[in-house]
């Protein structure tokens, strides 16, 4: 699994106005499972059920966070109303 650097602009309640957010983000490589597949013939199905399996699990429970890049506050992504 890669892990990749999510960015959006969201409203951070610290900074009171809208600032660069990033999480952590991990993304199951379709397209190399994909050739791993063909290359060994179907043989690697069965690693990629192992990984499709264990995804949800190994994805932390805090993946749902944003950090202000500002100050470094953390924030749900949901605007304060
Ligand atoms: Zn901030």
């Amino acid at each position: 699994m890669a892990k990749q650097i999510a960015t959006s602009i969201k409203y951070c309640e610290q900074c009171e106005r809208k600032t660069v957010h990033m999480r952590e983000a991990r993304r199951i490589n379709w397209l190399m499972h994909l050739v791993l597949t063909l290359v060994t013939l179907g043989l690697w199905v069965i690693v990629f059920a192992v990984v499709l399996i264990l995804h949800p699990l190994t994805t932390p429970l805090g993946r749902k966070t944003w950090i202000c890049q500002n100050c470094g506050h953390e924030s749900n992504g949901f605007p304060r109303i």
